[in-house]
């Protein structure tokens, strides 16, 4: 491979390059903003509710603060707290199962499918228990979960089902967008996420009225009207400031999609065309999934992954590991009483992926530096020996 301008380094994020595409749009609505003093929700946060529900295909939208607040909301919204249990995945961020903890719930974990990553729909039936509220899938890295059968046993049960979209704004699952596979779907507008603000934000949809209500009452402290609280909610307001600029950003969303998806691409023939295949692992993007790439996460053999990070980290390249530490393992939820063992797809998934630099503005040299480095680390080592959890 001949590399004529090798880059300086290869971030794994970059919004300055984003922020730099758009910038004059984005002045003028901050600065606008600024003119009308209106700092929480008012007209840009329901602008951006309604445009949400109808990027989703959903029937309302409704602002929080938070992706972690959009998962408690609805969960609070359909009246699960102790004595309940809600299913959900042990490889995800932390949120998802924190905010059935934070009911008084009990979350209750099911492995997954080592190709996807995420939630497997055939673990999930032995989990149900006359307890059993709601199943939160995730849609991890931005490939939607198989929703199908989780739907179907959900409605058979008498099971709502939360999304947790969190990472997959715009991903598909045949044909119908996230933010409509389920009862509601959380959304988060962390700045890392395909639409992030310029701080923390989140969206609730669903297609039901009165859940729509009740969650907008409950993110202003059961308030409606104002001073007459009907239940105990919390704070958990959008700003006017952060939906002013995603309402921007939300324009710009296909396009930097599309963008993600060319990238991902790319990184697939790179590592093809070094036959790279039998060591590396990309990601396998589901027949009838649309995948929106908040992240591109490879595998390779757990006895090589924290070496090759290091590599890549003295030459600059950003990666990160999404996620560590299975959630069953987590010190917070001994009290589960789970072990090593208990989820092992779940668990090899966290000794085995690597996220590698992923967003729209990502250069075919700059992925050609960060495939020649993972293709040099790896030259050293005979692929016939290694394994990976992909063929379990
Ligand atoms: C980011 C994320 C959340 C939480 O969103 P915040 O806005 O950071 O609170 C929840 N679930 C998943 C899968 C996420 O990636």
């Amino acid at each position: 491979m001949s590399v004529s301008h090798e880059p300086a380094g290869v971030p794994a994020l970059n919004l300055k390059a984003q922020y730099q595409s758009i910038r004059d749009e984005i002045e003028t609505v901050v600065l606008n903003l600024l003119e009308s003093q209106m700092f929480v929700l008012g007209p840009e946060v329901a602008g951006l509710e309604a445009e949400v529900a109808a990027y989703c295909g959903a029937g309302h939208g409704v602002g929080c603060a938070s992706g972690s607040d959009a998962l408690l909301l609805p969960l609070m919204a359909m009246d699960v707290g102790p004595g309940d249990e809600v299913i959900t995945t042990p490889y995800t961020f932390f949120a998802t199962a924190g905010a059935i903890w934070r009911t008084g719930a009990r979350p209750v974990f099911v492995d997954i499918e080592p190709d996807t990553f995420n939630i497997d729909p055939h673990l999930i039936e032995a989990a149900i228990t006359g307890r059993t509220r709601a199943i939160i899938p995730v849609h991890l890295y931005g490939q939607a979960a198989d929703m199908d059968p989780i739907r179907e046993l959900a409605a058979s049960r008498g099971i709502a089902v939360v999304e947790d979209a969190a990472q997959a704004i715009g991903a598909a699952y045949r044909g119908v967008r996230a933010g409509t596979l389920g009862d509601a779907a959380a959304f988060s507008f962390y700045p890392s996420k395909n639409l992030g603000g310029f701080g923390d934000g989140g969206m609730m949809t669903t297609d039901d009225p009165a859940l729509a209500r009740r969650l907008a009452r409950l993110r202003v402290h059961g308030m409606e009207p104002r001073y007459h609280h009907h239940e105990v909610g919390f704070n958990s307001r959008l700003d006017a400031l952060q939906a002013a600029v995603l309402r921007v950003k939300l324009r710009h969303l296909d396009a930097w999609t599309a963008l993600r998806r060319e990238v991902a691409d790319r990184y697939r023939s790179l590592f093809a065309s070094h036959g790279l295949e039998e060591v590396v692992a990309v990601p396998h993007e589901r027949p009838g999934n649309y995948h929106v790439y908040n992240q591109f996460v490879i595998r390779v053999p757990a006895v090589l992954r924290d070496g090759l990070r290091e590599m890549l980290a003295t030459r600059k390249i950003g990666t990160d590991v999404y996620y560590p530490i299975p959630l069953h393992l987590q010190t917070c939820f001994e009290s589960l009483g789970h072990r090593p063992g208990d989820f092992p797809h779940a668990e090899a998934a966290a000794r085995e992926t690597i996220a590698l630099p992923m967003y729209p503005e990502l250069t075919e040299v700059e992925q050609r530096h960060v495939v020649g480095s993972i293709r040099q680390f790896l030259a050293g080592y005979a692929s016939s020996s290694m394994t990976t959890d992909r063929a379990a």
